[in-house]
């Protein structure tokens, strides 16, 4: 058989894959070429290239007095030793056993507690491979999620609150917050008030744009707000479940900045771009009925119009965001689409059709 003669080093194949659509042209979603866009900011890496992280498939660190930070390059998590038991929060599943090989890198204690950020499947997927003896911790809305759509890698939390909790293991305390739907129902903040650290999951990636879509966060106004009440704790440290770091003050500082960004240039794009332009494609003949057209004109105009301001603006310390972050380049435009569809969806913006119509002509 000479059907695998072309590999790359490191084993995987050249030839193209039965699966793969080249071109789907106007109904389809247009693949990139990795030298099209920036060099990524090398201080985003964190542990991705450390040779620990790709020998054994994960970094772990001390963030601060039994506080530890674990990272598989994708996706991170915390863990905290108490001296009588390990508290664990969250468990990705892309770290998956690696993080029982971490805590045993630091400890002898066993895994008592576990404390669920959100019942995401992609942070809390290996939650059951600590059997079926620990506690877990969660907000209500992740137990009342987990009893709905049952997983069995994701059992339901033994312990649950509703607004403040705070857990005490062994004299070594966290503060968990809900704060309302952000990212998800029941997505939690957890703060160890001692080590000044904190877990703010799925809000923003240290030194990384957040992910498509606004990270597919399911609240934008709580996702939004959500980056305020992170700065309202007091935190040395902050584990955010992406990418390859951990992050500071700093960091969350710079994510709020490329958010309210894409918000004021989505404000304007929204006041700017009109959609009579789009309408009048739509003629008279047998395409007069085809709106999705149009509507796909107009929010792509909109899109672009918000990616072009927001990854050319000088920003707060004379960068582009490219250089701050890396794949801001790449995702900008997901994140300018949610951005302009939620503030449609959750935010007043432009009133409302009157008897005598809508000064700004078509409206959606
Ligand atoms: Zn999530």
């Amino acid at each position: 058989m000479t059907t695998h003669d072309h590999h790359h080093a490191n084993g995987i194949c050249d030839c193209i894959p039965k699966w793969y659509i080249d071109n789907l042209g106007q109904v389809g979603l247009p693949y990139s070429k990795v030298e099209d866009y920036a060099r990524p900011p090398e201080d985003s890496y964190g542990s991705l290239f450390l040779p620990d992280r790709i020998k054994k498939g994960y970094h772990v660190e001390e963030l601060k007095d039994g506080v530890y930070w674990v990272s598989g390059g994708w996706y991170d998590c915390m863990f905290v030793c108490t001296g009588n038991g390990v508290i664990v929060v969250d468990a990705p599943p892309s770290l998956g056993e690696r993080l029982l090989d971490a805590i045993a890198e630091v400890t002898d204690e066993p895994v008592t507690h576990m404390v669920y950020s959100h019942w995401h499947a992609d942070h809390v997927g290996a939650a059951s491979m600590f059997g079926p003896n620990i506690k877990r911790v969660a907000h209500e809305k992740t137990a009342e999620l987990l009893t709905r759509f049952p997983d069995k890698d994701r059992p339901v939390p033994t312990e649950t609150f509703s607004k403040d909790a705070v857990l005490d293991v062994n004299g070594v305390k966290l503060e968990l917050s809900y704060k309302g739907q952000n990212h998800a129902e029941g997505n939690i903040f957890i703060y160890a008030p001692k080590q000044k650290a904190l877990a703010a999951i799925d809000i923003l990636a240290p030194g990384w744009v957040a992910f498509k879509d606004c990270d597919s966060s399911e609240n934008i106004s709580g996702w939004i707000e959500a980056h305020d009440q992170i700065l309202d704790y007091d935190f040395d440290t902050i584990v955010c479940g992406h990418v390859s770091r951990y992050g500071t003050r700093e960091d969350v500082l710079t994510a709020r900045e490329y958010t309210h960004d894409i918000i004021g240039f989505a404000k304007q794009a929204l006041q700017e771009v009109e959609l009579e332009y789009f309408m009048k494609d739509l003629g008279t003949g047998p395409y007069m009925g085809a709106f999705r057209a149009a509507e796909e004109n107009y929010f792509s105009a909109i899109t672009n119009l918000v990616t072009k301001n927001v990854l050319e603006k000088t920003t707060s310390n004379g960068k582009l965001w490219h250089q701050r972050l890396n794949g801001a380049d790449v995702m900008t435009k997901n994140n300018a689409y949610t951005m302009v569809q939620k503030i449609r969806l959750e935010m007043s913006h432009n009133g409302y059709v009157t008897r005598q119509g809508h000064p700004e002509g078509f409206f959606l």
